[in-house]
């Protein structure tokens, strides 16, 4: 489904946590007791992980919002992008609606509550279809795009703040 030139499907922000990324937030390092640290300034405050909750944390999603971005109109269809992406996420098809398109991917959409992105139509006619299921935003595909239709991109979210005249809260690319 052309979704209106490159825009997600539906799907909660916390739905998309795979199963391989642990989706926990973060993980608070224990303290040595205050009132001994206040006693003495030499007293190490922070104790750092134990083994297992170290493990847990280096298994989390670190959320560094940095997105693969897909620009239509700059995409010559050379399929470099497909031959080089290790998780088989990125498909170029003919349009249709969504459970036609998640039967028609390289790497078949079990997650049905995660997004589809969907480019608006190439020259071809034809759309490019990602899987961010699977999508390991490793960034090889915009290393490999000749063209730069893949880029890589830091999101930044601002949020309005009581009493000031900022937008209500909006996406910028970094
Ligand atoms: S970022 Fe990596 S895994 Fe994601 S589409 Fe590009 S090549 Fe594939
Ligand atoms: S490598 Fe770039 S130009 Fe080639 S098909 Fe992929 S996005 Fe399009």
């Amino acid at each position: 489904m052309n979704n209106g030139g490159g825009r997600f499907f539906k799907s909660s922000p916390r739905q998309r946590a795979s199963i391989e990324i642990a989706g926990d937030t973060r993980y608070k390092v224990p303290w040595a007791d205050v009132k001994a640290t206040l006693k003495n300034v030499k007293m190490e405050v922070e104790l750092g992980f134990d083994v297992a909750t170290a493990w847990k944390e280096a298994q989390r999603c670190l959320n560094c919002d940095v997105q693969t971005v897909f620009t239509d109109r700059l995409c010559i269809e050379c399929d470099a992008c497909v031959d080089i992406c290790p998780m088989d996420c990125i498909t170029f098809t003919t349009n249709g609606d969504e459970k036609d398109l998640r039967s028609r991917l390289n790497a078949p959409a079990k997650d049905m509550t995660q997004d589809l992105y969907v480019s608006g139509p190439l020259k071809t006619q034809r759309v490019m279809v990602k899987d961010e299921d699977v999508c390991l935003h490793c960034g090889l595909c915009a290393e490999r795009c000749p063209t730069g239709a893949w880029d890589m991109q830091k999101y930044l979210i601002e949020m309005a703040l009581p009493g000031t005249n900022t937008l209500p809260y909006h996406k910028k690319a970094a």
